[in-house]
């Protein structure tokens, strides 16, 4: 068992590339649609990922939705929960309404730089590797690595790597102390650059205050109540802060650990993205 004690577990997070889906795949498997269906009957479970809404509607949501059991569907979307552009805006389901509405949103540094300007100032930096992405988010500034003619996914993560010294660069070269307006975080597929104070961690938060607030959830100080998983710890990762440890319960599915727990087969050997994930749901719904 990976959770001292899976009983104490009232809600799940997820980040969503590389940790329910798996690394280059843009959707869930079967096995993980029926996994996050039935731990949905049973609990509130958050998709906490970089990709704005309308992303996460056609590469995730959608596809589940086609898979889901009808009996099981009106459940499943009360307890649907989205945090996106990572961290820096919360979505619950509306069953009335069929569609998503916003619970909270963090604010862009415009007295820092301008959001546009930034972007496309950015975009020129990062040419030989990607590209920003215009008009699609609210909050953040991505930049969406070049996926190239073979679409090779360890191509595609080391451009990430370079979009992500890129950025850091043109940030520090600015402002020495731009993390305390600027988090980076490299989802290996693209590079998001988000408010300081809304970074996941914050969605963690804000995650577990909606439950308490609309449905009278109680949670410790640090919401640890909360098993929160994803692929991305590492510094500059884009679940460094989701995983850092501040809020939840924060296990790693990535080939970094930092501050998280591994996921371990009885073994002892790790099981990284998809499978780490089914492991600990599994553990939850015995
Ligand atoms: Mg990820």
């Amino acid at each position: 068992m990976n959770l001292e004690n899976p009983n104490l577990i009232k809600a799940c997070m997820f980040d969503m590339d590389g940790t329910i889906t798996d690394k280059g795949m843009h959707y869930p498997s079967q096995e993980m649609a029926d996994a996050l269906t039935n731990l949905a009957q049973k609990m509130p479970i958050a998709i906490c990922t970089g990709r704005q809404l309308e992303s996460f509607e056609s590469h995730g949501l959608n596809y589940l939705l086609k898979e889901i059991q009808p009996k099981k569907l009106e459940r499943f979307l009360e307890n649907l929960y989205l945090v996106a552009e990572n961290g820096s805006i919360g979505y619950n389901f509306n069953t009335d309404l069929d569609r998503f509405q916003e619970f909270y949103r963090g604010q862009w540094p415009e007295e820092i730089i301008e959001r546009n300007n930034f972007m496309k100032q950015l975009d020129e930096e990062v040419s030989e590797f990607g590209e920003v992405v215009y008009e699609a988010h609210r909050v953040v500034v991505v930049v969406r690595t070049f996926h190239g003619e073979d679409n090779d996914i360890d191509k595609i993560y080391n451009r990430s790597a370079e979009i992500e010294s890129i950025v850091k660069s043109f940030l520090s070269e600015h402002w020495s102390n731009f993390e305390e307006f600027f988090h980076i975080g490299n989802a290996g597929i693209g590079v998001v650059v988000c408010p300081a104070d809304s970074d996941k961690d914050r969605g963690i938060k804000e995650f577990g205050d909606i439950l308490t607030k609309s449905r009278g959830y109680e949670f410790s100080k640090n919401y640890r109540e909360i098993l929160v998983i994803g692929d991305n710890p590492q510094i500059r990762g884009n679940d460094h802060y989701f995983l850092a440890g501040k809020y939840g319960i924060p296990f790693s599915v990535g080939d970094h650990v930092l501050n998280a727990s591994p996921v371990k087969e009885k073994n002892g050997n790790r099981l990284l993205h998809s499978a780490g994930t089914l492991a600990l749901i599994r553990e939850i719904l015995q």
